[in-house]
């Protein structure tokens, strides 16, 4: 046995070792990304579920590594956290994020709200360049209110994050928060009183239990009722089918996400396909 446990070891290590090499290497050359131009973003449209419009759009990062080719966040973001690049990266995804938004206000749309996705992480060191971020929205003469912040709740299970003061203070400022996956972890009522959340996002693995029949409805119907009482809108993710939008439009969820209404497009496509539905 002890004989097996040794091959074993040795068959596996060099590829332990080659994962753990990549990563590193990643973790090296990320620093530089934003410096290189390799960041790019992408706008997936929120679409109101009763308009059937286009009325917000989550802005999501990729990286075009010069080697590896077009990088999803699922590759990069977590060893972005781990190396603390996730700031600098956070950073260029706001700073782009709102010359959209900007862009789509000069397009008569006042209203319009993109959403940015900010890890547990950037809010660690209490820089949390909240206030750089506000004076980038002053230099574009941009509105704190067309700009959400969508978190995770690790960040509101957090002690160390000191977040309520945080929320405070991006809610003096006008911005809204999400609460982004919601109804994968732990996150109660009581915790969505207590931050005032203005958005939640159901979580794609209810959506995709929408099928007839299953208690996947009802569950969502409650959710949508108890976020509705305490003056929460809810965003649901992942919609893929024409079922799964009826399902949710029958119980009274307010925005939908996902690719039966659109894939993550460039902020042209965003530009073009709103001008398209608004065009009389
Ligand atoms: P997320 O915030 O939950 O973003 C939604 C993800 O679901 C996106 O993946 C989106 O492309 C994908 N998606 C949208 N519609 C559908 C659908 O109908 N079906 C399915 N199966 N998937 C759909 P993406 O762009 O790969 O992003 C993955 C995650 O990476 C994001 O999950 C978010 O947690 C993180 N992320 C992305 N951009 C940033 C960023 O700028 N900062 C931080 N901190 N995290 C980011
Ligand atoms: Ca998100
Ligand atoms: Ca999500
Ligand atoms: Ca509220």
């Amino acid at each position: 046995a002890k004989q097996q446990g040794r091959n074993r070891y040795n068959y596996f290590a060099p590829f332990m070792q080659e994962a753990t090499r990549v990563r590193m290497a990643l973790g090296n050359e990320m620093r530089e990304a934003v410096e290189r131009e390799e960041l790019r973003i992408v706008f997936q449209p929120i679409i109101e579920l009763a308009s059937g419009r286009i009325c917000k759009a989550e802005a999501l990062v990729r990286w075009q590594h010069p080697q590896r080719g077009l990088m999803s966040p699922h590759e990069f973001i977590a060893i972005a956290e781990h190396t603390g690049a996730i700031v600098g990266i956070g950073d260029w995804v706001f700073r782009q994020a709102a010359r959209e938004a900007k862009r789509l206000q000069q397009m008569a749309l006042p209203e319009f709200q993109i959403c940015v996705n900010k890890s547990a992480w950037q809010f660690r060191d209490d820089g949390s360049n909240y206030q750089e971020w506000l004076d980038f929205l002053a230099e574009l003469d941009l509105q704190a209110h067309n700009i959400i912040i969508e978190v995770t709740e690790d960040l509101l299970l957090d002690p160390a994050s000191a977040i309520a003061d945080k929320f405070k203070a991006f809610r003096a400022a006008n911005m809204q928060v999400s609460l982004d996956d919601f109804g994968t972890g732990y996150c109660s009522v009581a915790f969505l009183k207590r931050y005032d959340i203005d958005y939640i996002k159901i979580d794609p693995s209810f959506v995709s239990n929408l099928a007839e029949g299953t208690d996947g409805i009802t569950l969502c119907g409650a959710i949508i009722a108890m976020a509705h009482k305490l003056g929460i809108q809810v965003i649901a993710e992942g919609i893929e089918t024409p079922q799964q939008m009826q399902a949710l439009q029958s119980v009274g969820c307010d925005f939908g996400q996902g690719y039966l209404f659109s894939k993550p497009i460039s902020g042209l496509e965003l530009e073009k396909s709103i001008k398209n539905q608004y065009a009389p």
